[in-house]
């Protein structure tokens, strides 16, 4: 068994539910401090952060990436314990073996190779590693990152490990992500006896035409390198659940997966004039999850597509499709970002699993950045 497969069973034996590290992050750091890297355990509230650095010099080339995983949904639907990572016919199953410990592992093995190498590299080699990806987000590469511009560290490149790759290995690689913009929305009515309607206001009738305006909208037509913006309602909620009473109010929770096309004031700007121009009484409270980053073809794009076509027979597909991931908090750094990993399909399932193969072609496709970026 290769170093990097031992090394991600070891990572996926430890039960890191977000925000808990287990231990992940140490065995990692002492592996990375054995060929020299410098190490900061970054603990914000109850989320472990790790960073190390090897050099000092620029450019600065960045693994990121976390060891939570996310729970393991009901366990009488795994094959196998969650957390105790097993082989079968050429996959390793388990929770984390995609997302994304195989990825942790295939880091650290493809940078011990490489920095044992003679000549001394150039630039300098870091990582940022959080256990809070999954969860809120708040205290992990968040808080890294101010801490770093505090200090004035700087990120080049940043590569990040999560699973990219659709149906082969290094298939798909991100350059970029959609922003995520949320709103919180109250429509305002009036109860009242459904038999008088005429003495209450009914706000599922207020806000249905501003609905219809809203999901039939055209928001733009994404750009070559963006999907189009879309609007979609994840929760709506009205009614007393009595059958003769109009309710007072209506609860709606939405969100708008955005490309650089638009702004956030402009987004918010239209949803509320929709909903001023159909007279709907409302609250309405806005969350930004992530505003859209996108990386330029660069030093780092072409390194992690010649260095995936050496290893894969083929040069990846750019996209920017997906949810977003932390390389948002990193982006504003000015760092050019990448992510490349593993094959999602089976991330935050049951029986979530990982080719072996898959996970020695990415420590050599790793490998080959490190090679393109720094010798
Ligand atoms: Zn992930």
């Amino acid at each position: 068994m290769s170093a990097t497969l031992e090394l991600t069973q070891d990572l996926m034996s430890r039960r890191s539910v977000t925000p808990a590290d287990e231990g992940c992050q140490q065995v990692i750091a002492q592996r990375l401090a054995a060929v020299g890297f410098q190490i900061e355990h970054l603990r914000y509230g109850t989320v472990d952060n790790l960073w190390a650095k090897h050099g000092t010099e620029s450019p600065v080339f960045c693994f990121a990436g976390h060891t939570d995983v996310v729970p393991t949904g009901p366990l009488e639907e795994w094959r196998t314990d969650p957390f105790k990572p097993e082989v079968r016919d050429g996959f390793l199953y388990g929770r984390g073996a995609a997302d994304m410990k195989s990825g942790l592992a295939a880091m650290v093995t493809a940078t011990e190779e490489f920095v044992r190498a003679p000549p001394n590299h150039r630039g300098s080699i870091a990582y940022l590693i959080t256990s809070d990806e999954e969860g809120p987000s708040v205290d992990g590469t968040k808080r890294v990152v101010e801490t770093l511009v505090q200090r004035r560290e700087r990120i080049d490149y940043c590569l990040v490990g999560e699973p990219s790759s659709e149906k082969n290995i290094g298939d798909t690689i991100k350059i970029g992500r959609r922003g995520s913009l949320s709103g919180r929305l109250t429509v305002h009515g009036i109860q009242g006896h459904i038999a008088y309607p005429q003495l209450a206001e009914n706000p599922v009738h207020t806000f249905a035409p501003a609905l219809a305006e809203l999901v039939s909208r055209v928001w733009d037509q994404g750009n070559e390198h963006f999907q189009p913006t879309t609007f979609q309602i994840s929760n709506f909620n009205a009614g007393t659940g009595a059958p003769n009473v109009i309710p007072g109010e209506l609860k709606a929770r939405f969100n708008l997966r955005y490309s650089p096309v638009q702004t956030l004031d402009g987004l918010k700007k239209v949803v509320e004039d929709i909903l001023r121009k159909h007279n709907v009484r409302y609250t309405l409270e806005w969350y930004v999850s992530g505003e859209p980053f996108y990386t330029s073809r660069g030093a780092l794009s072409e390194a992690v597509s010649q260095a995936v076509a050496e290893v894969a027979g083929s040069p990846p597909k750019f996209s920017t499709g997906g949810g977003t991931s932390d390389g948002r908090f990193i982006a504003p750094m000015g760092a050019q970002i990448v992510e490349l990993g593993v094959i999602n399909a089976t991330i935050h399932k049951v029986n979530e699993s990982v080719s072996t193969a898959d996970v020695d072609a990415l420590h050599r496709m790793y490998y080959g950045v490190l090679k393109r970026l720094l010798a």
